[in-house]
């Protein structure tokens, strides 16, 4: 069973997100678990302080690494084989390949900043740190979100039809997936296209494959 941690200070963030469709299902049937751990929960003050102003100054506040580290050690202690992620923009960019890659893990931690972002120190900590594009989230959870849902389709006997995630975009480095039609054969003056009609399969894979490659080259 593959493992999913997530650090954060808003556990209720995931809620609704994992308890509909395919990550509900993953998780329901086990082969995936999803466990939150509260940061805040590893603030020894009185009053669970897990942010502080910058040295130097500066706007905003950091993540302060006593609690944040204390965090990490738990996950760590719950599954000592866990791959620790940091979410940050300044990361290497998430990849569907990089997906791929944490499903042959036992499983994943996922760090969550808030705020004007980590101390620095706490990159120390973790074995990774990856960034879902050139943006600013508010949060790292839309990010780990993302991460999770790629990584969770992925993992075997999660998709009804595993040929499904085979076919998909960047599956083959830089390629998208080709066009797709359903019913009806017109729909407001817009055919289907002739060739998918044709029963023909190999054309049909031709077509596929030469439409995948133009699309792929013209959002290069
Ligand atoms: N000051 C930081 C910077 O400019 O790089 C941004 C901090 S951001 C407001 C707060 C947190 O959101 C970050 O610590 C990180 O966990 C998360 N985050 C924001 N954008 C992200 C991105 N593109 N990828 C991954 N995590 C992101």
């Amino acid at each position: 069973m593959f493992h999913a941690q997530i650090l954060t200070l808003f556990p209720e963030f995931f809620d609704s997100p994992l308890s509909c469709s395919i990550p509900k299902r993953a998780i329901q049937s086990g082969i995936v678990t999803v466990d939150t751990i509260q940061i805040r929960d590893f603030a020894t003050d009185k009053h669970h302080k897990v942010d502080d102003s910058p040295y130097g100054g500066g706007p905003g506040m950091l993540m302060k690494p006593e609690p944040v580290v204390a965090s990490i050690r738990a996950a760590r202690d719950k599954h000592p084989d866990t791959h620790v992620v940091m979410l940050t923009p300044s990361g290497a960019r998430f990849t569907q390949a990089k997906a791929l890659e944490f499903t042959e893990k036992s499983g994943i931690t996922l760090l969550c900043g808030r705020y004007e972002g980590f101390d620095e120190r706490i990159c120390d900590y973790v074995d990774e740190e990856l960034s879902l594009g050139d943006y600013v989230l508010s949060g790292g959870e839309p990010a780990a979100l993302c991460v999770l849902d790629a990584v969770i389709r992925l993992l075997p006997e999660v998709l009804g039809s595993p040929e499904s995630a085979v076919l998909d975009s960047f599956t083959e480095e830089g390629i998208l997936d080709w066009p797709h039609y359903t019913r009806p054969e017109l729909f407001e003056g817009k055919a289907v296209p002739e060739v998918l009609l044709s029963g023909n399969h190999a054309e049909i894979e031709k077509w596929r494959r030469a439409q995948a490659i133009k699309r792929s080259k013209k959002r290069a």
